[in-house]
């Protein structure tokens, strides 16, 4: 039996947003830690902090050539897969991509730690997979139809999950995140993510762009949260796996008043401008945990006023460095 000291992980996508959060906790909490990642929208900076540690090893490589994947996960307990083409409007520009990285990259994950005898693999799903249905709150099992190839590529993954886990008896389990927002979120590029946009165009004089009229609504969550869920995912019973679980904070803000929140916590007025609504982009959404907190105990601990808090203060440190 290994001690828990020497239980190594690998992280996927390990300098993106959720990828570095994930190494940062694993190393705090004793853990070995390998990162592969391609830097496509990674970042070193993410991980200057973890280069120093002795548990921490780096990879560059992309998860679509499968000897990368065959040689990081050799001795490995547990992969967190979280190395993907994010992007719901991206992927209606560039579908081919996204069949190739999502897809094919997450079967060469599957396969690699089938081959390596990998204890579990925890693999980022997303709530885009629930697609057009109107039903809230969105619940495990009563999914519409997709409508991106992002979403796309997602629910194939979870195919792929659930087979490994039925025909090789690979652990898998599937984690369906709903806007995941926090620390290190890059605010860079016309895909960026909503919150990070918001905080830097209020902080840097611009104007914030709203798609829509803004009345469309989001599950958020916060990224210590996400983090937690993963951890809680690896050591979660084995009645868990062969299965995806919703991971969210739990409530609903409309994007409207996500930017008056944020203005106000910021302290500045400024009007935003709004733009046609993108295509692909869901109205609602709100998860149903209940699957989550029973089966692998996960219970979100941050609301979104503390985490919109939380998020800001790092934004704002980052930007007076
Ligand atoms: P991110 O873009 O910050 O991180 C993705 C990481 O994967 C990056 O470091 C990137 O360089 C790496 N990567 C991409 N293609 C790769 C390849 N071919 N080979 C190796 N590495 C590659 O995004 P994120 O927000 O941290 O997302 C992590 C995961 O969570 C993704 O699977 C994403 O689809 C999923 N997800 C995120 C959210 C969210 O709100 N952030 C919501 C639902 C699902």
């Amino acid at each position: 039996m290994k001690s828990e000291k020497d239980i190594v992980f690998l992280v996927t996508g390990g300098a993106g947003f959720i990828g570095s959060n994930l190494c940062k906790e694993l190393l705090s909490r004793g853990y070995k830690v390998k990162c592969l990642d391609n830097f496509s929208t990674g970042k070193k900076e993410n991980i200057v902090e973890l280069m120093e540690n002795p548990n921490f090893e780096l990879f560059i490589g992309d998860i679509r050539d499968f000897n990368i994947c065959d040689k990081t996960s050799n001795n490995v307990d547990y992969i967190l897969h979280q190395a993907a083409m994010g992007s719901v409007p991206r992927s209606i520009k560039e579908p081919c991509i996204y069949e190739e990285v999502n897809i094919r990259g997450t079967l060469n994950i599957f396969e690699a730690a089938r081959k390596n005898n990998v204890k579990r693999v925890i693999f980022a799903s997303s709530s885009s997979v629930y697609g057009d249905v109107k039903k809230l709150p969105q619940k495990e099992g009563e999914e519409g139809q997709v409508i991106s190839p992002y979403a796309l590529t997602k629910k194939v993954t979870e195919e792929y999950g659930d087979l490994y886990n039925r025909i090789y008896g690979l652990e898998t389990i599937g984690l369906r995140y709903f806007n995941v927002y926090g620390k290190k979120q890059s605010p860079d590029g016309e895909y960026a993510a909503v919150i990070p946009k918001f905080i830097v165009a209020l902080l840097t004089g611009e104007k914030a762009r709203i798609n829509g009229d803004g009345l469309q609504s989001r599950d958020f969550t916060y990224i210590d949260d996400v983090v937690e869920a993963n951890i809680k995912a690896c050591f979660a019973s084995k009645y868990a796996v062969g299965k995806v679980y919703n991971i969210s904070g739990g409530g609903r803000e409309q994007i409207i008043d996500v930017y008056e929140k944020i203005k106000k916590c910021l302290g500045i007025d400024r009007e935003p401008e709004f733009f046609e609504t993108r295509a692909g982009d869901i109205k609602n959404s709100n998860a149903n945990i209940e699957k989550a907190k029973i089966m692998l105990g996960y219970t979100p601990k941050y609301d979104f006023e503390e985490g919109i808090k939380l998020t800001i203060n790092w934004y704002k440190e980052v930007l007076n460095k």
